[in-house]
């Protein structure tokens, strides 16, 4: 569905550092460590295009992707959640979100990703505040979930749901995936290319 090679183009300490608005953009955001990285690689079949293991809560960058031909880009949002953050650099990373959701005439959605282990936390709601507030469309994304006995999928995926409805716009179907077995990636890469020019 994506022409490879898929390419950085660049990181954004602040908005005014974006390139144009011009060509559609997909976003995925997540708490530090929920295997953001990990997924974005897996989608475009290239395991070291954004970088896995960085330090938590250390990057505050939005990070650019996009197949070398063009047509879309992936925004890799800085994690967030991350205990040990100073809170200088979690008002900055609000303060990048806040204005990144609301000025991105060319942002179709965001992937909030959510650790199947964990399920939804108060971070969470936090950005899908963010979110509604901005009316970005978003969906979520359960990930690691090879991690889970089959039991424990439906578990995750009903508290999902269960979190989910009370927000107030409907959302299209939690996607449940895992990085490492492959499960779930052919799904959202549909959902994406969905958002596909040219
Ligand atoms: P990020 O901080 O959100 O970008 O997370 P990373 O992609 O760097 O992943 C964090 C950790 O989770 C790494 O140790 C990954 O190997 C691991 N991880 C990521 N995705 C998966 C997955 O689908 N399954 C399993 N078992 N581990 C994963």
């Amino acid at each position: 569905l994506f022409a490879r090679p898929w390419v950085f183009l660049k990181g954004c300490v602040r908005v005014s550092d974006l390139p144009a608005d011009n060509i559609v953009e997909v976003a995925f955001a997540g708490r530090s460590n929920v295997g953001k990285s990990s997924l974005i690689n897996a989608l475009v079949g290239q395991r070291a295009l954004a970088r896995t293991s960085n330090t938590p809560g250390r990057t505050q960058e939005l990070n650019l992707f996009a197949p070398e031909q063009g047509g879309i880009r992936i925004v890799d949002m800085p994690g967030y959640g991350f205990a040990k953050a100073p809170k200088p650099a979690v008002e900055k990373w609000n303060k990048l979100i806040h204005q990144f959701l609301r000025g991105r005439p060319n942002l179709r959605r965001v992937y909030v990703l959510i650790d199947g282990r964990h399920g939804p936390k108060a971070n969470d709601a936090t950005v899908m505040n963010e979110l509604d507030k901005a009316a970005v469309s978003y969906q979520v994304v359960l990930t690691k979930m090879d991690k889970l006995p089959e039991k424990g999928t439906e578990a995750v995926l009903d508290a999902t749901r269960k979190f989910i409805a009370k927000r107030p716009a409907a959302h299209p179907e939690i996607i449940a995936t895992s990085s490492e077995k492959g499960a779930g990636v052919d799904m959202l890469r549909a959902e994406i290319a969905k958002f596909l020019e040219g």
